[in-house]
């Protein structure tokens, strides 16, 4: 098909490249490789680097790497894209941590009461609450590894960095996590979270509409307030940085039309709009979404 990658046979069958690492001794070639200079080694270095010494057995198992994983090049093993992304899914964490932090105090300041808000973060979800109105602003899923070489100051950061950028991307529908088609619906309930005890309190269970996002591809799916939609329209951005609204400044939860059911107000359903108000110190800025959850237009109050 015209535009469509080349599509060879699959090297390996998925759930094979699982077992592929039920192997303890593949993955240490695998951080091997990924330790080395220019991650690669020659067959001695990578035998030396494991420890193993029976070269029969260590040649099996490099061969079960190669093609896939790890190449040969001029006589060094080289470390694939897809050997790198099996180390990635491992030292993100979720495989074998599962740190907890109690709340500390977190930058901003609630939308609700002004007060100062929490971090806290257990079971692989951060929650950043509102102690003073007890109220959570916003909770996501964040991986053990954002926490490592950082400050927990460094961290929240993080955190606020990337759950806006997972938001943006997967709202606009790319998958995050395996570059596969999100498809983007509005919803006016989680459902799918009733089911997950740990959401029992979404932090966004009183919007009037929530974008539901599903991936065609992998298992990822969410929840996610539909003012995310509005970081991601240049106009929009314009419109807020003008009225003194400074988007990079402000964590994501203290940014009200992300936060706030009172800033969302369903137009219609069928098909959706919704209106999606973001308050300012000059005026109000009023987004509408169509429905594919576009910005369809801008408008200015005082
Ligand atoms: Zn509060
Ligand atoms: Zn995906």
């Amino acid at each position: 098909m015209p535009g469509s990658p080349d599509d060879r046979p699959a090297a390996i069958d998925p759930q094979d490249a699982f077992q592929l690492f039920s192997h303890e001794l593949r993955l240490e070639i695998l951080f091997a490789l990924w330790e080395a200079p220019d991650y690669a080694l020659a067959f001695a270095e990578i035998q030396d680097a494991v420890g193993e010494r029976d070269s029969g057995k260590f040649t099996y198992h490099l061969d079960k790497l190669t093609g896939q994983f790890v190449t040969e090049v001029d006589g060094r093993y080289v470390l694939e894209y897809a050997g790198h992304r099996v180390i990635d899914a491992i030292q993100t964490g979720v495989f074998h941590t599962s740190p907890t932090v109690a709340p500390v105090e977190a930058p901003g300041s609630c939308v609700y009461c002004d007060g100062t808000p929490t971090f806290a973060y257990a079971d692989h979800l951060a929650t950043v609450a509102c102690p003073d109105c007890e109220t959570k602003l916003v909770e996501y899923p964040f991986d053990p590894g954002g926490f490592q070489d950082r400050s927990l100051r460094e961290a929240i950061d993080a955190f606020d960095r990337r759950t806006r950028f997972k938001w943006r991307l997967a709202s606009d529908g790319v998958c995050f996590v395996c570059a596969g088609r999100v498809s983007v619906a509005y919803t006016d309930a989680a459902v799918e979270l009733d089911y997950h005890d740990r959401y029992a309190e979404f932090f966004a269970a009183d919007h009037p509409a929530l974008f539901h996002l599903g991936c065609q591809n992998c298992s990822f799916y969410s929840y996610v307030p539909v003012g995310v939609r509005l970081l991601d329209e240049p106009t929009v951005v314009g419109q807020l940085s003008a009225r003194g609204v400074d988007l990079t400044a402000q964590p994501l939860w203290e940014l009200p039309f992300v936060v706030d059911a009172e800033c969302v107000t369903v137009c219609g359903r069928d098909p959706w709009r919704v209106r999606v108000d973001a308050p300012t110190p000059g005026g109000t800025v009023g987004v509408t979404l169509d429905a594919d959850g576009r910005v369809d237009s801008v408008t200015l109050r005082p």
